[in-house]
């Protein structure tokens, strides 16, 4: 199979083919008909997370944003057969540890993330393990670009938005980093009946934001954003979301946040903060914050975004900008490194002729 292939860490991915994955009883062979290109995926190729105990083995495929059609099914698969359209949860699991059984599947004890656990949707065909638990059906009228654009950060910004922070319509949520996870959440929010304030440094993706449904923006390199937010909202956002987890949005999104408002970190830290990063603890406790973290989301919860994504209430296409060829992959995760990218890029074009290796 034609691949995108990590190589060395950092080093522009190399276009080749690669060995076929083999079917497991348990598990299902995805032809992959779409993938996102993630920031986690340049996080992980930026050799980050080593502080988490995430490590890749070499060679590596990414790609955690997969929507495709079942090839093959193992035999001991009941839930799913050959031809399905299916999408495949960022959050994968086993299915039989505690966190699984009580249906937090995104924190399983052995979690089997696609692209980091497994080779993932920067190759034509997945395999996918524990088939029966980490797949879900797409319904008709959804096609895979629209449903591997739910992949990681729409699911990701739908869990920590409406489970975790539990984002109520009137509230005001201020959302600081407009990248895929941020104007997801953007969406999110709107669509529930908040109103939404965005922040990042670059206009044009302000401007992109206020496409989504925010509706006010705040550039942070020309305003204050806690004195902004307290002027717009008159007091303080009710719920502040960091989709981009450095000090600098971390702080000024808790900074932002009126008396008993929710904080919710959605975003990882890279390499300077290495995990850490100081919040302003005097405050959380004189005028009771909540800090609330959200990590990827459960996979039972992508049939319920599936069907509100067929009823029109969520519309993740509409953050799709561009969709790309398999040797197009590299140079949009350099793009990341200085955010050069808007909305989410879609891999969906696999061509024989551009192997580079
Ligand atoms: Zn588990
Ligand atoms: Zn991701």
């Amino acid at each position: 199979m034609l691949a995108a292939v990590m190589e060395e860490i950092g080093k522009p991915l190399v276009v080749k083919n690669m060995p076929d994955p083999e079917l497991t009883p348990d598990g299902v062979i995805i032809k992959v008909e779409a993938n996102g290109i993630c920031r986690s995926d340049w996080h992980l190729w930026q050799g980050h997370f080593d502080w988490v105990g995430l490590k890749m083995q070499l060679p590596h495929i990414f790609g955690h944003e997969l929507s495709g059609v079942i090839i093959e099914v193992g035999k001991n698969v009941k839930n799913f057969k050959k031809d399905d359209r299916v999408v495949v949860p960022v959050s994968g699991g086993d299915g039989v540890c505690e966190m699984c059984r009580r249906g937090h599947q995104n924190l399983c004890d052995h979690g089997q993330t696609p692209g980091v656990a497994y080779w993932g949707g920067f190759g034509q065909y997945v395999h996918v393990p524990s088939a029966d638990f980490n797949l879900a059906l797409i319904p008709d009228n959804v096609d895979f670009i629209e449903a591997s654009a739910i992949g990681c950060r729409f699911a990701t910004a739908f869990h920590g938005v409406l489970d975790r922070a539990k984002v109520q319509g009137g509230e005001w949520v201020v959302v600081t980093g407009c990248g895929g996870v941020g104007l997801s959440a953007i969406q999110i929010s709107a669509a529930v009946g908040a109103n939404v304030i965005a922040v990042d440094i670059d206009d044009k993706k302000l401007e992109f934001a206020k496409q989504c449904g925010a509706v006010a923006a705040i550039n942070s390199k020309k305003q204050n954003v806690p004195e902004a937010v307290r002027e717009i909202t008159k007091g303080g956002a009710h719920v502040s979301i960091d989709a981009l987890g450095i000090t600098a949005t971390a702080q000024s999104s808790v900074l932002s946040l009126r008396k008993r408002g929710r904080h919710l970190q959605l975003g990882m830290t890279s390499d300077k903060e290495q995990g850490f990063i100081a919040y302003p603890a005097d405050l959380i406790v004189a005028t009771e914050l909540e800090i609330v973290g959200s990590y990827g989301s459960p996979s039972y919860r992508y049939a319920d975004m599936l069907e509100m994504v067929d009823k029109g209430i969520f519309q993740p296409k509409k953050l799709v900008t561009q969709t790309i060829n398999v040797h197009e992959v590299s140079s949009v995760l350099e793009a990341m490194t200085n955010f050069e990218t808007t909305g989410l890029t879609i891999l969906n074009k696999w061509e024989q002729s551009f192997i580079t290796a």
